[in-house]
């Protein structure tokens, strides 16, 4: 028996969060058949929390936060500074998370999201590891569970598959901070779908789940397998979110679309991908 939530990314309804947008974009997931709107806070602190927190009561439907770090504050950096100004921004990303009422903050949170030049230095991880357990400790105060997205190799230079993933949650070493496996990624770099849910799994750190089609677009028009993932998902009995994600030039956030490289589009219709995806779910996983 399946119990999943079933979440949508932000992206596909808005790219900004004035209230306009955001009562929109929430509205329109609830009348998608979603549980769970994930919203893009790469500015945190000029995030309306009291607003979004609102209307999601309005809307009867949940919230969780995701975003990636910048150059000025990335946290695998040597530069002392930088690594600050990524700490102060993971901690008030975890207090924008419990004050919208949600419990998950995700994605690129040990590094800059987009393209380096070279492989992180060994400084650079460890100051990322020792930054992501003191946010994980701000984080268990204010009851959110962190989510460590791994990316492909032109998003991130720290971590690009489920096993560097697992390895670095075990030098961060705190019971909040879990894997987040999103199947976009995974099959640009995994070698197995199933054996990346396994091991995510038999580590105790499965947290999160990313839909996302092998082009961005539409859910089942691309390359992912679907079929060999959702049976693992099943295989260990995973009873987090699934949260699907589509990008399009349709709709352009002004930093994360060119983070991402978006530069075409996928689809127009928002509504229709967004059911569409909510269909090909209930269909191919069950829930
Ligand atoms: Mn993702």
């Amino acid at each position: 028996m399946t119990t999943n939530l079933i979440g949508i990314h932000a992206l596909c309804w808005v790219g900004g969060w004035s209230p306009e947008e955001a009562r929109r974009a929430i509205a329109s997931s609830k009348e998608a058949g979603y549980d769970l709107i994930q919203l893009a806070a790469l500015d945190p602190e000029n995030f309306d929390a009291d607003m979004t927190a609102k209307l999601l009561q309005e809307h009867d439907i949940l919230g969780d936060v995701s975003l990636g770090l910048s150059e000025e504050t990335d946290i695998s950096s040597e530069d002392p500074d930088c690594v600050a100004r990524g700490r102060e921004l993971l901690d008030t990303a975890v207090r924008l998370t419990r004050d919208i009422g949600g419990a998950y903050l995700g994605g690129v949170l040990f590094s800059k999201l987009g393209k380096y030049a070279a492989p992180v230095t060994e400084r650079g991880r460890a100051n990322s590891v020792e930054s992501i357990a003191w946010v994980a400790d701000r984080a268990a105060e204010a009851g959110v569970t962190l989510g460590l997205e791994f990316c492909n190799r032109y998003e991130t230079n720290v971590l690009n598959t489920t096993e560097q993933t697992l390895a670095f949650i075990e030098d961060v070493d705190r019971p909040n901070v879990m894997a987040h496996l999103d199947v976009y990624h995974m099959n640009i770099e995994e070698v197995s779908f199933a054996g990346a849910v396994h091991a995510a799994a038999a580590a105790g750190r499965f947290g999160y789940v990313h839909l996302g089609e092998s082009h961005r677009g539409a859910l089942g028009t691309g390359s992912v397998p679907f079929p060999e993932f959702f049976a693992a998902l099943h295989d260990v009995d995973y009873q987090g979110v699934l949260t699907f994600e589509s990008f399009s030039s349709e709709v352009v956030h002004p930093t994360l679309s060119s983070n991402l490289a978006i530069w075409r589009n996928t689809w127009t219709d928002s509504m229709q991908l967004a059911k569409d995806a909510r269909a090909f779910i209930r269909e191919n996983y069950g829930c």
